[in-house]
Formats: C-alpha cells, sequence, structure tokens
C-alpha cells in the first residue's frame, strides 16, 4: 500500500503500479477493522470492568481517530489520513504502554509495526521518522519503567485481555496479509513488466543493447545475440568496444563518451561478430538515468543492403554520367546539324527571295518601261495584263517567303518610330480602287487617341496585316460597306495595346470555318479559290505576325452577314514625338524630280544588266543623270572622283558586295553624308539593318515600283539639300 503525493515523480511513476483501488480499500478494511476491534474493546470495558473508566480513554481516542481517517479517506485525502493513522497508532499505543506495564505491553510488537508500515506507504522519509519515533518512545519507556515511574496497571479481567489480544492479533494478521498481497503483486506486476519491456526490445526491428558507463552490458535483444553470435553469457562478460576492429575502437570509445556527456550519439562502423564476416552497421546510442546511474540505450542497424543500394546507386549515377554525356555529345552534334540546317534554310529562303526578286524585278521594271514607251492600245493591254500578273505572283512569293520564314522563326521585326495613323493612312491608297470598282463604301473610323499616338514597332508589318484584311474585306463583299476601325484598347506608362478592327458586308464564314482559316493553307472553302482566288497564308500569316508583336487576331460573324475581323499588337511607346515622312501625291514623285533635281547626278551599283537598265530608264526619264558602277570596287572607285548627290546600290555584286562598298564610300570625305540607297533583291528586315549598319541611309526592295524609286530618290534629294542647306552651305556635295 503506498500513496501518492509526496513522492518524488519519477517514484510516482514507479509506484502506480502499486496504488489501485486494492490500496484504498484495504486501507479502509484495516481502519473499519480497528474501529471494530476499538468499540468491541469499548463495550467489554463498560461491561466487565465498568470501575476503570481510564481504560475507556485509548480506545475511545482510537474511535474519534478511526472516525476522521474514515472521512479522510472518503475525500480521497490518503495522504492525510495515512498521517494520522501512523500518529495516532504511535498515540495510542504510548498511552497503553504508558498506563499498562511498559515496554511488557503486547502493543509494542504490533503497534510499532503499524506505524512504521504505513510511514513506509507514505515514503521513506516519513517511515525513518515514524520508526525515530517509536525508538524514542521505547527507549523512554524503557527508562520510565527502570526509574519506576509509571503508574500501577490496574488488574486485567480475562475479557478485557482476550479482546485485547483477539484485536493484536486481527491487526497484525491484517498487517502481514496487506505486506504479503502487496509483495506477490508487486513481484507479479515486475514480471510483467519484464516481459513486456523483453517483447519490446526483442521485437525492435535492429540490435538493441544497454550498458553502463564501463561498457558492461546490462541488457540486450535477440538481435544482438544473432549479431553478434555470441551467447547471453558470453555478452555479459564483454564491453562495448568488443565488438570492433583495433582501428576504430578508439572511434568508438569516443562515441560512447559523447553519448555520456552530450546525451546522444550515432555512428557508422563495422561490426565483428565472433564469427562470420564484419556487418556494417550504423549505431544510436541515447543516454538513460534510472536512479543515479546512468547508462547507454543503443539501436545497431545492419546497412549492407543501404551499402549495396549505394555502391548500385553510384554505379547506376556513373553509368548515367556516361550516358547523359554521350547523349550530350550526341544532341550537340544533332543540334549543330539542326542549326546547320536551320542556317542553310535561312540561306536557302535568302537566296530565294533574292533569286525570285530579281527577275521579278526585271518583269515588272521591263514591262512598267514597256507601257511607258508604247501607244499601242492592244499591247498596252497585254502589258497591263502582264504587270498584274506580275504583282499578283509577287504576292504568292511574298507570301510564302514570310510564312517559310515565320515557321522557320527568321522572321526579324523592325523597330521604328511611327504613329499608327501613317499606316492607316495609305489603305485608300493602296486598296481605294477596289472599293471603288465594286461600289463599295470603304470607312475609317480611327480614335485620335489612337491614330496619334507615337509608337515603337514594324508598320511595315501592321501595314501588311491590315492590307491583308481590307483586301480580303473587299473580295469578299459585293455590296455594302468595309468599316476600318482603330482604338486605344490599353494604354499605360511604356505601352499600348493597339486594337484594329476590318468589318465588312460580306459572305461571312460560318463558325466551324472561323476555327480552320487562320491555319497555314486553309481557306473556308476550298471551292471558292476558283472565284476568288487567294493562296490561304494571308490570315496565317497575319495570325502569327500580330501574336509576333504581343497580340492577336480574331474573327466573328454570320455567313450572310459579314465578318469583322479584330487584331490586337502591344507596342513599346516611342520617347519623342513621330516626325511624319513626307509624302507625296501619288505617281507625281517623278515630275517633281524633273522639276527640282532635273541634271543631279546619281550612281547606279548594279550588276545585274536588265535590272540596271530598268533602274537607269526610271531615272534618266526624270533627268537625272546616271553613272552605272558594274561592281562594288567600281563604285568606290566612280566615288572617289565623283561627287554625287545620291548613290544606288545593289547589295549582292561581283568583287565587292554593296555593304563594303558602302564603308568605303563613307570613309571618303565628299560621301559622308551622301545618301547612299540599297535597292536590292535581299528584301527581308534583317537585309535592311545591314544596310542601314554598312552606313546606307535606306533600303528599297526589289522588285522596285516606278513610284516607289522615285519617291525614295525625290525624299533623300530634298533632305540632302535641306541639312546643305542649313549646315554646310557652299558645299560640292551635290553637283548638277
Ligand atoms: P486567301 O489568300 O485565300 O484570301 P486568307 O488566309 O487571307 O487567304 O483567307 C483564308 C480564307 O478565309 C479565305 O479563303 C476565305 O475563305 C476566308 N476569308 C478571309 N477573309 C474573309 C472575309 N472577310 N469574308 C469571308 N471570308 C473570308
Amino acid at each position: 500500500m503506498r500513496f501518492p503525493s509526496r513522492t518524488p515523480p519519477s517514484r510516482q511513476k514507479i509506484d502506480n503500479s502499486i496504488r489501485s483501488d486494492f490500496s484504498v480499500r484495504f486501507f479502509q478494511q484495516a481502519v473499519a477493522a480497528i474501529l471494530i476491534g476499538l468499540i468491541a474493546f469499548l463495550v467489554v470495558i463498560r461491561i466487565a470492568v465498568p470501575d476503570q473508566t481510564v481504560r475507556m480513554v485509548p480506545p475511545a481516542i482510537g474511535i474519534v481517530l478511526m472516525g476522521v481517517i474514515w472521512w479522510l479517506i472518503g475525500r480521497g485525502r490518503l495522504q492525510a489520513a495515512a498521517m494520522l493513522f501512523a500518529s495516532g497508532a504511535w498515540l495510542v499505543s504510548t498511552i497503553i504502554c504508558l498506563f499498562y506495564g511498559g515496554v511488557h505491553a503486547a502493543i509494542v510488537v504490533v503497534f510499532p509495526l503499524l506505524v512504521v508500515y504505513v510511514g513506509w506507504a507514505i515514503s521513506m522519509r516519513a517511515a525513518a521518522g515514524f520508526t525515530g519515533l517509536i525508538v524514542a518512545t521505547i527507549i523512554a519507556l524503557v527508562l520510565a519503567e527502570s526509574m519506576g515511574s509509571l503508574p500501577t496497571p490496574p488488574p486485567t479481567p480475562l475479557a478485557v485481555f482476550l479482546v485485547v489480544q483477539i484485536t493484536y492479533v486481527v491487526v497484525a494478521l491484517i498487517l502481514v496479509g496487506s505486506l504479503v498481497l502487496v509483495y506477490q503483486r508487486r513481484v507479479g506486476e515486475l514480471e510483467r513488466e519484464r516481459q513486456f519491456s523483453a517483447e519490446i526490445i526483442n521485437s525492435l526491428p535492429g540490435m538493441f543493447y544497454m550498458f553502463d558507463a564501463s561498457g558492461r552490458f546490462i541488457r540486450w535483444n535477440r538481435r544482438f545475440n544473432d549479431a553478434t553470435v555470441y551467447s547471453d553469457s558470453e555478452l555479459a562478460q564483454m564491453k562495448a568496444t568488443d565488438f570492433f576492429r583495433d582501428e576504430d575502437r578508439e572511434q568508438i570509445a569516443a562515441v560512447v563518451s559523447r553519448v555520456f556527456a552530450e546525451g546522444h550519439a550515432d555512428i557508422e562502423a563495422d561490426l565483428v561478430p565472433g564469427q562470420g564476416p564484419a556487418v556494417p552497421c550504423r549505431f544510436t546510442g541515447v543516454r538513460a538515468t534510472i536512479g543515479d546511474e546512468s547508462f547507454l540505450l543503443g539501436v545497431g542497424i545492419d546497412i549492407s543492403e543501404d551499402r549495396r543500394n549505394q555502391a548500385k546507386l553510384e554505379e547506376y549515377r556513373q553509368h548515367l554520367e556516361q550516358m547523359i554525356e554521350a547523349r550530350t555529345a550526341d544532341l550537340s552534334i544533332a543540334k549543330e546539324a539542326a542549326e546547320a540546317a536551320n542556317r542553310a534554310k535561312s540561306t536557302f529562303l535568302a537566296n530565294m527571295s533574292h533569286e525570285l526578286r530579281t527577275p521579278m524585278n526585271a518583269i515588272m521594271g521591263m514591262t512598267n518601261l514597256a507601257m511607258r514607251r508604247t501607244m499601242d492600245a492592244r499591247l498596252l493591254d497585254h502589258l497591263e495584263k502582264i504587270n498584274q500578273a506580275s504583282h499578283h505572283l509577287l504576292a504568292v512569293i511574298n507570301s510564302i517567303l514570310d510564312i517559310s520564314r515565320i515557321e522557320a522563326d527568321r522572321l526579324v521585326l523592325e523597330q521604328i518610330d511611327f504613329t499608327p495613323f501613317a499606316v492607316l493612312d495609305n489603305l485608300p491608297a493602296l486598296v481605294g480602287y477596289k472599293a471603288a470598282e465594286k461600289g463599295l463604301a470603304l470607312e475609317l473610323d480611327v480614335a485620335p487617341e489612337a491614330g496619334t499616338v507615337a509608337v515603337c514597332g514594324d508598320p511595315m508589318r501592321i501595314g501588311q496585316i491590315l492590307l491583308n484584311l481590307a483586301d480580303n474585306a473587299l473580295k469578299f463583299t459585293e455590296r455594302g460597306k468595309v468599316v476600318v476601325r482603330l482604338r486605344l484598347a490599353e494604354d499605360t506608362a511604356d505601352k499600348v495595346l493597339l486594337r484594329f478592327e476590318v468589318e465588312d458586308t460580306g459572305i461571312g464564314i460560318s463558325a466551324n470555318d472561323q476555327k480552320r482559316i487562320f491555319a497555314a493553307f486553309e481557306q473556308a472553302d476550298g471551292s471558292m479559290t476558283r472565284k476568288y482566288g487567294g493562296s490561304g497564308l494571308g490570315l496565317a500569316i497575319s495570325r502569327r505576325l500580330a501574336r509576333l508583336m504581343g497580340g492577336d487576331i480574331t474573327v466573328t460573324g454570320q455567313p450572310g452577314e459579314g465578318s469583322c475581323f479584330v487584331f490586337t499588337v502591344r507596342l513599346r511607346k516611342s520617347a519623342g514625338a513621330v516626325a511624319p515622312a513626307p509624302t507625296f501625291e501619288p505617281g507625281k514623285a517623278g515630275d517633281r524630280l524633273r522639276q527640282d533635281f532635273a541634271g543631279s547626278r546619281i550612281m547606279l551599283a548594279e550588276d545585274e544588266p536588265v535590272n540596271c537598265e530598268v533602274a537607269r530608264t526610271l531615272l534618266e526619264a526624270q533627268g537625272l543623270v546616271v553613272d552605272v558602277a558594274a561592281d562594288g570596287v567600281e563604285a568606290v572607285a566612280l566615288a572617289r572622283h565623283t561627287p554625287y548627290a545620291l548613290i544606288l546600290m545593289d547589295m549582292q555584286m561581283p568583287n565587292l558586295n554593296g555593304a563594303d562598298a558602302t564603308r568605303a564610300i563613307r570613309t571618303l570625305p565628299a560621301h559622308a553624308r551622301t545618301p547612299i540607297l540599297a535597292m536590292t533583291a535581299n528584301a527581308f528586315a534583317e537585309d535592311r539593318l545591314v544596310c542601314l549598319a554598312a552606313g546606307m541611309d535606306d533600303h528599297l526592295p526589289k522588285p522596285v515600283e516606278p513610284d516607289r524609286l522615285h519617291e525614295a530618290v525625290l525624299r533623300w534629294l530634298l533632305r540632302s539639300r535641306e541639312k546643305i542647306g542649313a549646315g554646310a552651305a557652299g558645299s560640292a556635295v551635290i553637283s548638277s
């Protein structure tokens, strides 16, 4: 029987197994038994020796005490009850001894035992205290008796004697019985605990062991026996470091010390068993303090499998690295091949562009010249048809080259400052005649803030999308109108999103066809091609261009109710205001040239005789004096001696190409600022950049329309004249 609360926490845990209903019940039963004994004793005294009232004092005190104890137990205050029980027992036994025979009273044996026992139940300290009290009482009684100072005990009648003896026997039996029961119970519990912990440590997935600070093994599990191949008796004689190779022992001892010092440590080492090969293990140790002694509780796990896996993993890793290296080498070869193929494709496209445009320039130029020279109506009609067919062919060539370049990721967008209005402004001039031919109205609806915002981008490509949409709208509309709108969809500090709409009242497109028409070579109705013509590339190019410019293109509408194409482009705002390019009335640039610059000397560097003839004729027709250089070397030589007003430079020429010739000419002081315009079949944006980088001022892609040639030449002659007027007056750059 143990009582909690006074014991330290760790003890309390251990004692929990003893503290049970049984203990409380037993305590209550003991109190009840003593109470009954005391009452019986009191009754017997009252009947047998009513004259010895003093005898009634101890049982009466005892009865009151037991009553209070009973009440305390009922309130759950076991500790207080036990203290009162032990002190009361001591008090009653002392009084009895005092008045009824000193240390000879039988009570001297039973009650002190009872007192000490209950004291032990409370705590070891209480047991010691009560033992001291009892010993002191006995010594005092012995001394008092030897000095004869104890009162003479009254004669004890037999009944009283018997009741007292029976009470003693009952109390003694309860005492011994409880001790035996508690002991058996404790032993049983300890055995169960031992089996339980043995079960636990045997079921651990690795070796378990426990040794003390001197390295002596205290406990271990079966796996430890199996792993070390030592019996229990052998292990009991061994120390922790005995299972390792000599060279490892120092390290193991250090780790063991660390566990005892820091509470935790682990190590990987090879366990050397009694027989068989060493086993790689991971050992984890923690310090456990039981009482005043520290122990190391350790777990060892066989990591042979891990090691094997690690080795395999390492092998795989190395293999993988080799494979990756090989693959990377293959990939880099493939990449180089792909890059080479891509370069070849780009070169092919550039060459194709050049190869196709050069004869187109000749065909279109010669047709144009012939048209200017003949008055024969039939011949003019034939030539006009050739002209139209060449334009159509040129449009197809341009589309095919564009889509090929977009798909090869080779399309370069220009970054030029412009205002959207400039792009829209061209539209009536380009397609207005088609609207007029079909009796359709072409309306422009431009929000002022959208039209005038200065942006940086590729106006030529935006114009291309717009032209394609407007062209389609006019092509697929028989009556009604075509409206072109421009709005500012978004306007942030540094960017704008322009939204163009081209709406028509034409044949419309079904919802199904709307999904297809943006794919390359797709037309809403293949059979319509025969009626309307077209390559099916325009919208595919438009969508890709719009997306390249950070926007998109969509279509809405119903068959029979017209279509509305919307495309957006996201453009950077340009830093300053954009000066509008000078525009000339269509077809009037040639006249202006003749008026203002007749006699101006210009150089035409062109190796291809037909193209040379076309350009020369077109320029001479406006009164310009044209010197022809057949290649770059000749161009530089001519420039060295002649101060030309303007130079037209082909790019691909024998001996020295146009870019290098320009660079050389720019080193000549007289030509540092002479307008040099590339007139070349290298028509792509990057070709334009090459020209500008070489020091040229502008780029006219072939085939060059006569009007465009005249406009460009006029524009640059005017600029040159302005600069000279403003700057170096009297300079002899332009000679007439
Ligand atoms: P194409 O050169 O054949 O016009 P596009 O890619 O420009 O090629 O157009 C693809 C197809 O989309 C056209 O063939 C036509 O069927 C349809 N389409 C384009 N625009 C319109 C429109 N405004 N109205 C009706 N159908 C159109």
